[in-house]
């Protein structure tokens, strides 16, 4: 099942395009796997400075950078930051290295991203970055400063801007979780209403809804990687018992 193998995880990543998509994909469950003694690092590939209506991106990028931080404290998760550039996040090999550095130096069991199928761009580049870096990082040929890492299990959250084409296939109980979340995204401008999305209202809604359907008081969806990229990125990795850290 898909809930144990994410809670039996020593280490996740979860990869954001823009800070706050970490904590709506994987918030809650961040906050659950802490509880259980996990290791969660939230990668923003960029702060989502362009999103103010009134601030310029580089003042904007510095609040983000804050509120990010006391999220994150909330959270009890870890924070890093590619540093790129919102509205303008390359989907190219050199972006996807950058990636593939940070899943082999962090060496997650998990790693959970955008769906691809999503209006916003970064949010597409996102999922082929993960996607791509991932696949970099299982290869040994590739040489960088820390070792070939594959991890087990790639998942897709779910995100109210990726919505063509997602399936909530795997439903995973994040009550423990729910509370810390709460807490988290309002520290952020963008859920106190500098948005006209209520954001709040619709992860609070849909972290409930996926519960009455997981049968708990909250839980998420997310979407598989198929069977096939798995067992490609998975062929790169060295025998399980012969050094695999898997
Ligand atoms: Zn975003």
């Amino acid at each position: 099942m898909i809930e144990d193998k994410v809670y039996a995880a020593s280490s996740i990543l979860v990869v954001g395009a823009h800070a706050f998509d970490a904590e709506v994909i994987a918030g809650p469950l961040a906050a659950a796997a802490v509880k259980r003694g996990a290791s969660v690092t939230f990668l923003h590939l960029t702060m989502g400075e362009q999103g103010h209506p009134c601030l310029v991106p580089a003042h904007y990028c510095v609040q983000k950078e804050e509120e990010a931080g006391r999220a994150a404290g909330r959270l009890g998760v870890t924070l890093r930051s590619l540093g790129l550039h919102d509205a303008f996040l390359p989907s190219d090999d050199e972006t996807a290295l950058k990636v593939c550095d940070v899943v082999r130096e962090l060496k997650p069991e998990v790693v959970i991203t955008h769906w691809h199928g999503s209006w916003h761009k970064d949010h597409r580049a996102a999922a082929h970055l993960t996607q791509t870096g991932i696949f970099f990082a299982a290869l040994p040929t590739i040489a960088r400063d820390h070792a070939a890492h594959t991890p087990s299990l790639l998942l897709f959250g779910e995100n109210w801007e990726d919505d063509d084409g997602f399936r909530p296939e795997h439903l995973v109980d994040v009550s423990d979780g729910f509370d810390a979340w709460t807490e988290a995204v309002r520290e952020y401008e963008l859920a106190r209403g500098l948005s006209s999305f209520p954001y709040v209202d619709y992860y609070s809604a849909l972290y409930r809804l996926r519960g009455c359907l997981r049968g708990t008081r909250h839980a998420q969806a997310f979407a598989a990687a198929s069977h096939s990229w798995n067992a490609g990125s998975g062929l790169f990795a060295p025998p399980a018992g012969k050094g695999s850290s898997r």
